[in-house]
């Protein structure tokens, strides 16, 4: 598949100080992909590196086979085939839906231009809201607006930042899903930035994590959740506590956690090891001689999520379904479901 975007050891500095370092990372044609990570880690300064707001300290970005940024040329946003969605999907409040979309669209006849609107509308069903100006929109069709609008042109790459906050929770995990049906259907090129990465599980085919202006890992998301390559990401990306346990040779795990296989095992294992628990690694089952005390709990709606503590005062948590309902203070028999468990060295 050929590349669409392709960044080659970016590097974008502030000042002096460089907020991303060398940052590589590629976009198949149709593929979605996301920068994930915490607060000023750089997602947003490589975003605007590639919409051409910000010019490179060393490396370089291409989109569908040309430079667009090198050290020595930054070339100007508006002459990039980039479209944009921003966080406060940025409508032009003087203009209806119709003219919103069509606004990038002026070097189109106005039979094209009328055409190409309706063909947007359609997409994002907003036919029947088309003469309507933005306050008179919901947050998810505002931001359908700006999708239309930003794909309007048909550009090769379609950026989006944090196009998800604005609108509430359970809106933007529906909103996310359906815009990647709709963009893949459309073999639309896309790059998402978020904090967030429920929504990063929803759209991304492949995310890139960043910490501290570095790129860390890149992978699909089943891999990012169930393979995390450091303890930073065993942190970030879903729920989960890493706890340190000993081991002895034959992969026999202190705190009465059971074996682990040692063919699993790193080669050079000391006689300790950081073990990322997830909440489904500890099972809730009634006929086990295995008890651990409930040190807190939270209702989920269909499920509990218990915090128990270890023999060592370690804390584990733990996913049942919300009828197993046993008070704070209490012991949960348990089963530990070792198979997925990641391991880290504890160096
Ligand atoms: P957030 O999720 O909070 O938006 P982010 O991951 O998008 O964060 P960036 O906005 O890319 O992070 O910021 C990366 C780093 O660069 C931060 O340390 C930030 O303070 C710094 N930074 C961002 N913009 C500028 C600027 N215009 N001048 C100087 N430093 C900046």
């Amino acid at each position: 598949m050929n590349k669409q975007l392709i960044l080659d050891q970016v590097t974008v500095q502030y000042d002096a100080i460089a907020a991303v370092s060398n940052a590589s990372f590629s976009l198949a044609e149709g593929e979605i992909g996301c920068l994930l990570g915490p607060s000023g880690c750089g997602k947003t300064t490589l975003l605007r590196a590639i919409a051409g707001f910000e010019s490179l300290a060393s490396g370089n970005i291409s989109l569908h086979g040309d430079f667009i940024s090198t050290p020595k040329r930054t070339q100007a946003p508006e002459d990039r085939a980039v479209g944009m969605v921003f966080q406060d999907f940025a409508l032009f409040p003087h203009l209806n839906v119709r003219d919103n979309i069509g606004f990038g669209l002026s070097k189109l006849s106005a039979g094209e231009k009328t055409q190409r609107i309706l063909e947007m509308l359609e997409l994002v069903g907003l036919v029947s809201v088309a003469e309507r100006f933005p306050h008179e929109l919901s947050g998810g069709q505002q931001q359908r607006v700006a999708l239309a609008r930003a794909l309007a042109p048909s550009p090769q790459i379609l950026l989006l930042d944090e196009p998800f906050s604005n609108l509430d929770a359970e809106l933007r995990t529906q909103l996310a899903a359906e815009i990647r049906t709709l963009l893949k259907k459309n073999k639309v090129t896309a790059l998402l930035v978020t904090h967030d990465q429920d929504e990063a599980f929803a759209m991304a085919d492949k995310i890139a994590l960043l910490n501290a202006g570095k790129i860390v890992q890149i992978d699909t998301p089943y891999k990012l959740y169930h393979k995390p390559g450091s303890l930073f990401a065993a942190d970030f990306i879903g729920k989960g506590t890493v706890i340190n346990v000993g081991i002895d040779a034959a992969g026999l795990l202190g705190n009465n956690l059971g074996s682990l296989s040692i063919n699993a095992l790193p080669e050079d294992l000391g006689n300790t090891v950081k073990l990322l628990v997830r909440p489904d690694d500890i099972a809730y089952d009634e006929t086990s001689d295995t008890t651990l005390a409930i040190v807190s709990k939270s209702f989920l709606g269909p499920n509990y999520l218990y915090e128990l503590a270890l023999k060592d005062g370690q804390r584990v948590p733990c996913l049942t379904h919300s009828h197993i309902d046993i008070p704070v203070g209490n012991e949960l028999p348990v089963r530990f479901d070792l198979r997925h468990v990641v391991i880290f060295n504890p160096d």
